[in-house]
């Protein structure tokens, strides 16, 4: 399985086509090991479908094989004791690679299954995920609970946070810079939005996974020179707001206020995404917690997620979707690494998990 994983860090999956090319590898590694499988296509982007087993449930693996983009030495995988260093080697190939080999495990032994265990390898998480395992969900490929491989410490993330993405226009009035006072100023009037934003109703919410919502003032575009007030300033907030919260609501809040500064201001939603929760008593998460606490003997601990993963695709379908990988760390950075011991105790675990 390292092998596995050692090769696959080798491919240069950070573009479209490098991904396409550890997809292909991943289908030949499947049918070198007899495992049938397809290979789907949607907008360029291949993904792998393949399913053993038979009963009334569903388990589904999902693992991406992209990767954001890095230096060409780190697509020559090192390994410095448990350590393995590469591009992808925590996200997400070392979640791949422990899916593959356990799915190869139960491939042979598909009578001792009494669910259905699918793998889906996908190619696009890294730039948003709609065109494998938003398209793979879309034409009915689901199940009842879904693991993400993405690298979580062992840790199971039974929560995600929610987004809302906006777009909001400032408009003012221009006039000369020397005369100020005869215009006003949209610069300004977003300066004063940002302040009260901060003190919203919804950025007070918490809950035992998360302190408080994130907002993040990613862009901003106004004025053009120095003697003329602004009439018009662009922002683009990220919101990541906490289980439980509705998007709804808080862009409720938010036109609010844009329009209390001024009624022509514009508000728009760029893009959205409910928050994530799983019940911490659901039986699939019981048996999983178990499961890890007896392999890695330490207890499972159960997390909250601040970004999103592909397992928002799956919930939409009324799946239980959660986020549970190898441990790692600097993943999206230069020194990325994933600890062996930790992808075997992952397999291991997928394994027992795919068979209870
Ligand atoms: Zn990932």
């Amino acid at each position: 399985m390292i092998n596995l994983l050692k090769n696959l860090v080798a491919i240069k999956s950070d573009t479209e086509i490098g991904a396409n090319d550890a997809l292909r590898y991943c289908s030949s590694w499947l049918t070198s090991h007899a495992i049938p499988h397809q290979v789907l296509e949607n907008e360029g982007r291949l993904m792998i479908h393949a399913e053993v087993g038979q009963g009334p449930t569903t388990i589904v693996w999902n693992g991406h094989v992209d990767v954001v983009p890095a230096k060409i030495e780190q697509f020559n995988p090192i390994i410095e004791g448990d350590r393995l260093y590469g591009r992808g080697s925590a996200d997400m190939k070392a979640g791949v690679a422990a899916m593959m080999e356990a799915f190869r495990h139960i491939s042979s032994i598909p009578k001792q299954l009494q669910q259905h265990v699918v793998l889906h390898i996908v190619t696009d998480e890294e730039t948003g995920g709609h065109k494998t395992s938003g398209h793979l969900v879309e034409t009915g490929h689901s199940g009842d609970f879904v693991i993400c491989g993405e690298p979580t410490q062992l840790k199971l993330s039974v929560q995600s946070k929610g987004v809302l993405q906006i777009h909001i226009t400032f408009l003012g009035k221009a006039a000369h810079g020397s005369r100020p006072w005869e215009g006003t100023n949209a610069i300004e009037a977003s300066y004063i939005f940002y302040e009260k934003l901060m003190n919203l109703p919804f950025t007070k919410a918490s809950n035992c996974y998360f302190e408080y919502p994130s907002i993040n003032l990613a862009k901003i575009q106004a004025g053009d020179r120095y003697n003329v007030v602004p009439d018009h300033c662009e922002v683009g907030y990220d919101i990541r707001f906490i289980p439980g919260q509705r998007w709804e609501e808080i862009l409720q809040q938010i036109t609010n206020l844009a329009l209390s500064i001024n009624s022509k201001n514009i508000v728009k939603v760029y893009d959205k995404m409910s928050a994530i929760i799983t019940s911490e008593d659901n039986n699939y998460i019981k048996s999983l917690s178990e499961l890890t606490a007896k392999v890695t003997q330490k207890e499972a601990v159960l997390f909250g997620q601040h970004g999103a993963a592909d397992t928002r695709f799956y919930v939409n379908t009324g799946a239980i979707a959660i986020e549970f990988g190898p441990s790692g760390d600097d993943w999206h950075g230069p020194n990325e690494y994933v600890l062996i011991s930790s992808v075997e105790q992952y397999a291991d675990i997928l394994t027992k998990h795919a068979l209870t």
